[in-house]
């Protein structure tokens, strides 16, 4: 019986899927079964009787020895699953993970070890697989400067990743994990912002993506990005909140650095607008004095001779021309600014291109060029366009194929759909042409592309205004040219049949006869204007007039002061007064019970369009920019002169 049961135990023994190993108390080993073979790699007979440090690598024979020391001292049992790791040396020499357990046993007398020897390689590997793992983890993590964190709502457990504590400005590990440690970081304006977001995510399931500012113990303000989500179970009931942070202060600080210096451009651009329109308005004040001077002198021709005739001829036509530069610049200024309105109406085309060919052709027969008007051939259509704006660019393509232009070449004027029904206007020339090279500058502002240094007159802004006048309009201007053959400049721009649409009149109102002279009675006039050569010009147009009698004032207070003493029957005010300006004029003469009803004429170089709508709003009977046109001037007066008071 005694018998069976040894051989029972011992085909356990033998088949047991540990090895196990019975050693005498002087390490020498008894038995072994078939897994020792099986691990080590030795054959039984090569085992039984060999010290058991056969089975060890060098340094850990030591540790084995003193493994069973040990055993041997305190005498407890060590049994598998609770052994302690020790590395065996396979016959090969490779080295074994394994796990021991050892107990002692009396056998027949004789006192022995029984050691049981787990191969552990496979989890040693798995574990090994993990750490490498969390390692790359945690250094992406680094590189990234993420950090993720995890709260169980139920238990509230908060769970930080080893990089949250850096991107709160303290060493790994230093900073304690808390959802208050985390609070505190927070910037004290961002807190209530961060607070919120949790609690709209945990509540109502909003999408918790927040920018906030974290202050570090140093004081250092950093931009953080938070991105998370909560996990619920089947009953939506929220389980935990799962999070990743991370440091996007450099990100941040570009973009501030964008927006200021987007601010800092716009800044330079409204500066230099208001650059622009100032200098223009500089510019008027002397230009008024010049272009009416020349005016009246030009009124009194039978007073001159041939040479003085042609003089005042050219101040006019260059104060025209400065004119006209001081127009562009302020319509490049208004452009650039956002500032231009354009008043978009059903415009007949035909009436453009009348227009423009009756103003070129003076211009034309100058250079004996060949006018070609296809305005007969344009197609039955109305533009939806800015008449004035139209015009505008009409003449500045026929002022240019003409200026370009040979002498005794051709300009030819024609109108076409294209193919996605827009109306094409184009000016053809056989003039000097652009080379391929340059053609990149001719919508620059200022550029010349050289015409700088011939005698053609220009200012390189007029095609500038042009393209962007007719893309205000909805349109597109291009051209296509052979340097030394010639150019065709072309705009096209929205339209629509005829018949489709209503008749493109408008109750505009129609102009006011200008007339020359001044209505019956005797008036009396009082200038506000602080500029002398602008009071003498207006003396001068006074005196023209018998039953005019002006009477000057150089500043608005005074001119206030007489105002109220001799009652004028209506009163020229310059706006732009040393001291109080002409609207604060304007508001003394209206809260004086016996100046209230005397019409008050503004006059100013300021002809930026919110300027002359609020001089009318104000209460001024009409708005003339400097410098005006006598006939426009009178025409005013009259206006004035004839209304009920
Ligand atoms: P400018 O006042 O100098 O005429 P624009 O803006 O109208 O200014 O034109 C810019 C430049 O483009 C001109 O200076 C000229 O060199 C070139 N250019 C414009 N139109 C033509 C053309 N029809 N043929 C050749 N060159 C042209």
């Amino acid at each position: 019986m005694k018998h069976d049961s040894e051989r029972h135990l011992s085909a356990i023994v033998d088949n047991a899927i540990d090895a196990i190993i019975s050693i005498s108390t002087n390490d020498s080993i008894l038995s072994i079964n078939n897994a020792t073979e099986q691990l080590f790699g030795y054959s039984r007979d090569e085992l039984v009787g060999r010290n058991v440090s056969i089975l060890m690598p060098e340094p850990s024979s030591g540790e084995h020895d003193s493994y069973i020391q040990n055993f041997l001292r305190t005498g407890e049992a060590k049994i598998i699953g609770k052994g302690r790791e020790v590395i065996g040396k396979h016959k090969d020499g490779h080295e074994l993970p394994l796990e021991l357990g050892v107990t002692e046993s009396i056998t027949n007398g004789e006192r022995m070890f029984i050691g049981v020897l787990r191969d552990i390689s496979g989890r040693r590997e798995a574990e090994g697989r993990i750490r490498t793992s969390e390692k790359r983890l945690q250094k992406s993590q680094e590189f990234a400067n993420i950090g993720t964190w995890d709260w169980n709502i139920e238990t509230n457990d908060l769970y930080w990743s080893e990089r949250i504590a850096p991107l709160f400005g303290y060493g790994k590990g230093e900073l304690e994990t808390s959802y208050d440690n985390f609070l505190n970081a927070v910037h004290p304006d961002d807190r209530q912002a961060v607070g919120d977001a949790v609690t709209a995510c945990v509540e109502e399931g909003a999408e918790y993506n927040i920018e906030h500012r974290v202050v570090w113990p140093d004081g250092a303000v950093r931009w953080l990005l938070e991105k998370g989500d909560v996990v619920r179970n089947s009953d939506g009931k929220p389980l935990h909140m799962l999070g990743v942070v991370q440091d996007i202060t450099r990100a941040k600080r570009a973009e501030q650095a964008l927006v200021l210096a987007k601010e800092e451009a716009d800044q330079a651009n409204q500066a230099k607008s208001e650059f622009l329109s100032s200098m223009s308005h500089e510019l008027r004040t002397p230009l008024n004095a010049i272009i009416g001077f020349s005016q009246l002198l030009e009124m009194d021709e039978e007073d001159l001779d041939e040479e003085q005739r042609q003089s005042v001829q050219q101040i006019n036509q260059g104060g025209h021309h400065l004119l006209e530069l001081v127009n562009e610049v302020l319509d490049l200024a208004k452009i650039e600014a956002g500032k231009l309105t354009l008043s978009v109406e059903r415009i007949d085309p035909v009436e453009i291109l009348e227009s423009g060919v009756t103003l070129i052709k003076g211009m034309a027969a100058s250079r004996q060029i060949t006018v070609v008007d296809g305005t007969a051939d344009c197609p039955d259509v109305l533009m939806q366009a800015d008449s004035t704006r139209v015009k505008q660019v009409l003449l500045n393509l026929l002022s240019n194929a003409v200026k370009y232009n040979k002498v005794g070449g051709t300009l030819t004027l024609s109108a076409a759909l294209t193919p996605d029904n827009m109306l094409r206007i184009s000016v053809a020339d056989s003039g000097i042409g652009i080379p391929e090279h340059r053609r990149g500058e001719v919508f620059q502002a200022f550029s010349r592309l050289s015409a700088e240094n011939s005698e053609i007159e220009g200012t390189g802004i007029g095609l500038t205004i042009a393209q962007r006048l007719v893309s205000m309009m909805g349109g597109e201007l291009g051209f296509e040219s052979v340097a030394g053959e010639g150019s065709t400049f072309w705009f096209d721009l929205p339209c629509m049949p005829k018949n489709s649409a209503q008749t493109g009149e408008t109750d505009r109102d129609e102009p006011h006869d200008i007339g020359i002279d001044i209505v019956d009675g005797n008036h009396s006039v009082l200038y506000i204007e602080d500029n002398q050569a602008n009071r003498d010009l207006m003396g001068q147009v006074a005196g023209r007039f018998a039953k005019v009698s002006l009477q000057t004032a150089h500043s608005a207070e005074i001119g206030v002061a007489l105002a109220e003493q001799i009652l004028p029957d209506i009163i020229l005010m310059d706006i732009n007064l040393p001291g109080m300006d002409g609207f604060d004029a304007l508001r003394c003469l209206r809260d004086n019970e016996r100046t209230r009803t005397i019409p008050v004429i503004a006059l100013s170089a300021n002809a930026m369009p919110g300027e002359i709508d609020r001089g009318l709003q104000a209460g001024f009977l009409g708005y003339l920019t400097k410098p005006f046109s006598i006939p426009g001037l009178i025409a005013l007066l009259n206006k004035g002169l004839s209304q009920e008071r």
